[in-house]
């Protein structure tokens, strides 16, 4: 399994960590992952699955890298330190490696967030502080309010078909040596990516290169610098063959053609707003609507 670095620490991060939101395959699947050399795993307070995380590393704790998020309603100073004693609990270990923001919340001030954050890493509970679903904006405020310690990461949508993240806040991310943990890297169901491949290039290639898929499609997020990705499956089958998406790269011609026959969306600034404010069935109406706009005003308000 290819590593990376974690943004500046030196700890080397495999580039497929296994994703478990939504996730009902038990303890071994994940097990059998981790044997297969994905010694990270991506867990959420919000999930349910961090116990389930928990029993899946029991015996193999000090070589797993084990990162998992706080809700946003937890940002206020007791109730993040009251997360984290939760999150540890329920994983079963002492120490979280990777604590992440899981999405900004800008009713709460970013500095009472982060001091929390600098007090669980002094406290020896929390390892590396993360975020999730930061803009550049964002992690710049959430950076300054950090004082002496590194945002080492930022898990955010990323791709094949979705690569919103390429209009800015990749390149900051490469350039400031933030890790890009991309989530939903097989589109959150692979048939949306199937979808968006009106040509066949990806089994095209897969032909070509003997590998399968979902391999070539992992891959595509893995040649970027600075980026990992975490997949998810539910089964030992699905788990197995997305960590055999490292240790191998797509070459420029493959990835040119994936590039030019893939449809692909970026999405605009302000659908993340509404992303980031609205509730979930609200969102999809507020950016109907705009798009009913006409072209000059909403070019104005996107
Ligand atoms: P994903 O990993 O892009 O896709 C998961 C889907 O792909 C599942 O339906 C899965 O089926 C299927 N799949 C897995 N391996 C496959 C294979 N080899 N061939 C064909 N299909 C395959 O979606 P995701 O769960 O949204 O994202 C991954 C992880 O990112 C999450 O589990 C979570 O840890 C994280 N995440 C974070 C955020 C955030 O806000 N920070 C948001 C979303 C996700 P089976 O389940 O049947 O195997």
């Amino acid at each position: 399994m290819v590593t990376k670095e974690l943004g500046r620490t030196g700890v080397l991060l495999p580039e497929i960590g296994l994703g478990t939101w939504h996730y009902h395959g038990g303890p071994s699947p994940l097990r059998k992952g981790l044997e297969a050399g994905a010694l990270f795993i991506d867990t959420a307070e919000s999930y349910g699955t961090e116990a389930i995380v928990g029993e899946a590393v029991r015996g193999m704790r000090d070589r797993v890298f084990i990162a998992t998020k706080v809700s946003p309603q937890n940002f206020r100073q007791e109730d993040l330190k009251r997360s984290a004693d939760t999150s540890l609990k329920k994983l079963g270990i002492d120490s979280i490696d990777l604590f992440q923001l899981h999405e900004p919340n800008p009713s709460i001030p970013i500095e009472e967030t982060m001091g929390a954050m600098a007090g669980l890493v002094d406290a020896g509970k929390v390892r590396y502080i993360g975020v999730s679903n930061f803009s550049v904006g964002q992690l710049e405020k959430a950076q300054k309010a950090l004082d002496n310690r590194q945002i080492v990461s930022n898990q955010v949508r990323y791709s094949l078909i979705d690569r919103t993240i390429e209009a800015g806040l990749l390149q900051y991310c490469q350039e400031h040596r933030v890790t890009v943990i991309a989530y939903s890297p097989l589109g959150r169901e692979f048939e949306r990516i199937r979808d968006c491949d009106p040509t066949g290039v990806i089994d095209e290639l897969a032909r070509m290169t003997g590998k399968s898929p979902a391999q070539i499609v992992i891959n595509w997020c893995l040649c970027k610098d600075g980026v990992v990705a975490i997949p998810k499956g539910n089964s030992t089958e699905h788990i197995l063959e997305n960590c055999g998406a490292s240790d191998w790269r797509l070459n420029p011609e493959q990835l040119a053609l994936l590039n030019s026959r893939i449809q692909y969306r970026r999405r605009s600034r302000f659908g993340m707003v509404v992303r980031q404010l609205m509730p979930g069935p609200l969102q999809s109406l507020a950016v109907r609507a705009v798009k009913a706009l006409p072209r000059g005003l909403r070019r104005r308000v996107q």
